[in-house]
């Protein structure tokens, strides 16, 4: 007989991807009692921990995808959290296979365990990942809307957003930014030419994520200025021909 921390021990360790063979000799527990417990599905834990709650919390291994990650949830995303339902959702729009597969491949980045899925709705995706680590990982998950949250990021999520500030806007822009071409022709020398504006327009109801974007958009050199709506401030519009560029070449349009 074994007690439950042993169990609990075992379960874990197996969970954490080592063979019964390594488990079995490091524990002395015996291969066919470990594979019982398993396939009794144990009411012990046999989720991994992730990067925050094993030990001293870390840092995210891969920090450029959690960066990325973290723009597209403080636009997009969605953290359901509830007894047996636990997972992250990100909604893309369906004619964007590029942006569909980018979110899917930052979830396998930063928890490499749980199954994702993708669930096609009219005109988007939600790509799911489900494990309850996410709550974790996204602290600032909580009841109610997002917009209306204080979102403060902690301070180990602001060093990898310092440290990935190009992920964490190519995130912000691709949930909720897109990239317009405005035109208008003018009269030279007699001849009327046409000249095109590109621009980056983003859009978020929450002044927190607006700031949060102006910010990391400051520390990059990017002008930009506020566009209203109804008198209130609204869109955040990156027009700069030298601020389009730089986005042009490390952010892009979604695709
Ligand atoms: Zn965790």
């Amino acid at each position: 007989m074994y007690d439950v921390s042993t169990r609990k021990r075992a379960l874990v360790l197996v969970a954490q991807g080592r063979s019964l063979h390594s488990v079995s000799r490091e524990t002395g527990i015996s291969r066919s009692a470990i594979r019982h417990w398993l396939t009794r599905l144990e009411p012990l834990e046999r989720t991994p921990p992730c990067f925050r709650c094993q030990g001293p919390p870390s840092a995210p291994e891969d920090a450029a995808a959690y960066a990325y990650l973290l723009g597209l949830y403080l636009g997009d995303g969605y953290i359901i959290s509830k007894p047996r339902q636990h997972y992250l959702m990100i909604t893309c729009t369906a004619s964007w296979p590029g942006l569909i597969a980018a979110a899917e491949d930052a979830m396998r980045k930063v928890l490499p365990w749980p199954n994702t899925t993708r669930l096609q709705r009219l005109g988007c995706v939600d790509v799911k990942s489900f494990s309850k680590h996410w709550t974790c990982v996204f602290p600032q998950h909580g009841p109610g809307k997002k917009h209306e949250l204080p979102i403060v990021l902690e301070a180990w999520q602001q060093a990898v957003v310092d440290a990935h500030p190009w992920e964490f806007v190519r995130g912000l822009i691709h949930s909720d930014g897109c990239r317009i071409t405005n035109w208008t022709t003018r009269m030279v020398k007699g001849e009327r030419k046409r000249y095109e504006y590109p621009r980056y327009l983003f859009t978020n109801v929450s002044d927190v994520i607006r700031r949060l974007y102006t910010e990391t958009l400051d520390k990059l050199g990017i002008e930009w200025t506020h566009c209203t709506r109804n008198g209130n401030p609204y869109d955040i519009s990156v027009a700069r021909k030298a601020s389009v560029a730089l986005l042009d070449t490390y952010v892009g349009p979604t695709y």
